[in-house]
């Protein structure tokens, strides 16, 4: 991008603001089919804050410059427990960027500040890899695997459609061209037609994710790692775990959401993102893996490989795992993920961190019975499963959305991005995470641009 592009580039004078470039106005992604839609969205967005100048502005310094490189402005709302910070420090000519959360959204943000020279670290909870919704479970064995959230996904955006044909190419994803179909309470089956292209990762969506970001020479991970701190410093954002400190940034991603983004945001100095982030509501879906010797009694319903279930509370999806991984093995146990409703998620909601043994226990019998509504089977008929694991995605969908591709602050260099913010699907956490790489990177270099022609 030219220096004249740069300085008249109307983004960093505006805080808040919505990111228009990037995509056309009024662009929706059109909503595909997946396990688990979420509800219609409602819009939440309130605008910005009405086009305050950015005090990097000409780079001059600001008069009410803090001792830590940041001033304090009071212009906030009552409602706003603090304060706006507003970095008048310059900025770094090898700036780093920090993204906290390692989904989707936070790898394509990391992966597009890559391509435009920006090195960023990401820190993400994951024990076992990154991805966060894009979870795979695999138990002992190479074909012993369930995806167990995101079951597939779908292309509408070019841009994201030019990511997913690198990684075809690199063998990361495949085509699953399965029948799915939908399942009605007694076994009633209708395929769904196959009208866009669906996805899914050829080990399992978890190693997708950990692939794509491997060969990267300028994104650092940092995992397992619960980001607990945020706080200004001297013109950088510092980031702690609990008390051990993560280093220091010239700029802050914040790619994840639900109440640990609202803790973080809660005492950051950035209270417009605090405020957006609290509008958002999330649903709950109880998630069962169970593996079956045999496979299951399916072929009157079509042989399906994954189901949009109707009528049955406490089942919306079954999917199997092992012919959508290994479609030419048919001698293998089956690996099935089975996802419970919204609502009866909700109804049945405790700490997911911390379940309790008899409500795993009511939610897996309550779920095989579902999957015995489901196919039409008599109650207790259907075959033991050999392996099961609940778990409980206690912020699982968003139910509502801005439909924005991300939410940016120039004044405290500070961003959110991530699913909820254009829908509730693998594609728009990666619309998002584009679409705040951009901003970022046009911010930092139009301040280091800026500085430049100060001092010549
Ligand atoms: C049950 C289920 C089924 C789904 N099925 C589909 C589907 O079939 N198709 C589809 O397209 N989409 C599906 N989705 C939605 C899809 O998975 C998400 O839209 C997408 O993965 C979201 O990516 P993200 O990067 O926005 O957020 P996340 O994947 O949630 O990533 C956020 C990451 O940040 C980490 N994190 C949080 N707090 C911190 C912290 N303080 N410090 C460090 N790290 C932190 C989290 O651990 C997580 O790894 C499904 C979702 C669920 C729950």
């Amino acid at each position: 991008m030219t220096t004249t592009a740069l300085l008249s580039s109307s983004l960093v004078f505006q805080p808040i603001k919505p990111c228009k470039p990037f995509l056309p106005r009024n662009h929706r992604i059109p909503r595909p089919r997946f396990p688990l839609c979420s509800a219609e969205p409602t819009h939440l967005m309130k605008g910005g804050d009405g086009g305050r100048r950015s005090p990097v502005d000409g780079g001059r310094r600001s008069p009410r410059r803090g001792p830590h490189g940041t001033s304090r402005r009071s212009a906030v709302k009552k409602s706003f427990a603090q304060e706006q910070v507003v970095f008048t420090t310059p900025v770094a000519r090898d700036p780093v960027v920090a993204i906290i959360g390692g989904g989707v959204a936070g790898l394509v943000c990391a992966l597009t500040l890559e391509e435009r020279g920006i090195r960023s670290t990401v820190f993400d909870t994951g024990i076992h890899g990154l991805g966060g919704r894009m979870a795979t479970r695999i138990i002992d064995s190479r074909t012993f695997i369930f995806d167990h959230a995101a079951q597939f996904f779908t292309v509408s955006d070019l841009r994201f459609q030019k990511l997913v044909d690198r990684w075809l190419e690199k063998g990361l994803v495949r085509e699953w061209k399965g029948l799915l179909v939908e399942l009605e309470a007694g076994g009633r089956a209708s395929p769904v037609p196959y009208s866009a292209s669906r996805y899914v990762g050829t080990k399992g969506m978890r190693s997708l994710m950990d692939s794509i970001i491997s060969q990267s020479n300028m994104a650092n991970i940092v995992r397992p790692c619960w980001i607990s701190k945020l706080e200004p410093f001297n013109g950088t954002w510092r980031l702690a775990e609990r008390e051990k400190p993560h280093g220091q940034f010239d700029a802050v991603v914040i790619a994840h959401n639900g109440k640990c983004a609202n803790r973080l945001l809660s005492s950051s100095g950035l209270p417009q993102l605090t405020k957006q982030m609290k509008t958002l509501e999330l649903s709950s879906i109880w998630a069962l893996l169970a593996a079956f010797e045999d496979p299951l009694p399916i072929s009157q319903n079509r042989d399906f490989e994954g189901a949009f279930v109707k009528g049955v509370d406490s089942l919306s999806w079954m999917g199997n795992n092992t012919s959508k991984l290994f479609p030419l093995q048919s001698d293998l146990p089956q690996c099935w993920t089975f996802f419970s409703t919204a609502a009866y998620g909700k109804r049945n909601k405790v700490p997911q961190e911390n379940i309790p043994n008899a409500t795993a226990e009511k939610v897996k019998d309550d779920i095989l019975e579902g999957v015995e509504s489901a196919l039409g089977l008599s109650k207790g008929s259907l075959q033991k499963p050999f392996y099961t694991r609940v778990q409980l995605w206690g912020a699982a969908l968003p139910t509502n959305s801005p439909e924005i591709p991300c939410i940016f602050d120039p004044n405290g260099r500070a961003g959110i991005c991530g699913d909820w913010l254009l829908g509730s699907s693998v594609e728009a956490a990666a619309l998002s995470g584009m679409s705040l790489a951009h901003h970022v990177s046009t911010l930092l270099i139009y301040c280091f641009l800026v500085q430049v022609q100060v001092y010549l």
